[in-house]
């Protein structure tokens, strides 16, 4: 089944107000005219109105960086999928490895976000991984699937259409290290088969699963070519327009 490409840039904690403008101004530039693949742009929460500007004319997806489930309320610290809706935001990073390790998110709090990202019509990047230590013991899949389980816990079959996944082992995020093409299409292929366990084939071939760690022009085109890695999550890449701006033209 042909999956439209989803290719994400994930800024993280970069970028004032002034850069973010020029930064997705250029992205936007090389942004392809092919109609086989989208392209998607996290700011931080600073900017995304200035982004959403610059990219009013183009097909670029705005996506927040993390979304809270409630609409409003005492949630100090938080931004409401209603919030960053009028942003011009419609779609949503959950679960990076950054929340999770550094602010300790659970599967339980990620399981949240998806499910109020979804209520209010965004679409959900839910983000899985394992650690190196978990990869050396051999327990990749068995963390990978309690993160797909718990993380979609209550997602309806009807809801998968907005839903993608991105498999971003954690040894490989800012690390340089890249999973090998091999590697990650054997991962992607157990997501798939487990969507399919959890939901129905259909929704499994339809998902969306999306490769990131240490993404750049001179791994793209390999990852892209596995026929079960259907985009790129990329964070150090995506702040430079000439590697990202090649990274979205993978061949
Ligand atoms: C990320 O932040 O999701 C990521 C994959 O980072 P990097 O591309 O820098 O490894």
């Amino acid at each position: 089944m042909k999956r439209k490409s989803l290719m994400a840039g994930n800024w993280k904690m970069h970028t004032t107000a002034i850069e973010a403008r020029s930064l997705a101004a250029d992205i936007a530039r090389k942004c392809p005219e092919t109609t086989d693949r989208e392209v998607l742009l996290a700011p931080p929460f600073t900017v995304l109105r200035e982004v959403a500007e610059v990219l009013s004319r183009t097909d670029v997806i705005l996506a927040s960086q993390n979304v809270c489930w409630e609409e409003k309320g005492a949630f100090t610290g938080e931004i409401s999928p209603v919030m960053l809706k009028d942003c011009g935001v419609s779609s949503a990073i959950i679960g990076h490895s950054e929340r999770r390790q550094i602010f300790h998110e659970d599967n339980a709090l990620i399981n949240k976000r998806v499910l109020g990202a979804l209520s209010f019509d965004l679409m959900a990047i839910l983000c899985i991984g394992e650690t190196e230590e978990e990869q050396e013991n051999g327990k990749t899949f068995a963390v990978l699937e309690a993160q797909v389980r718990q993380g979609l816990q209550g997602v309806e079959p009807q809801q998968m259409e907005k839903m993608v996944i991105a498999y971003e082992p954690v040894w490989a995020i800012g690390t340089g290290k890249t999973a090998t093409k091999e590697q990650a299409q054997e991962v992607h292929l157990s997501i798939r088969r487990l969507i399919e366990k959890i939901y129905e084939k259909n929704i499994a071939d339809r998902l969306r699963i999306l490769y990131g760690g240490s993404v750049k022009p001179a791994n793209v085109d390999e990852l892209m070519s596995q026929p079960d890695i259907d985009g790129a999550l990329v964070g150090g890449a995506a702040l430079d327009a000439e590697s990202f701006g090649r990274i979205i033209n993978f061949i």
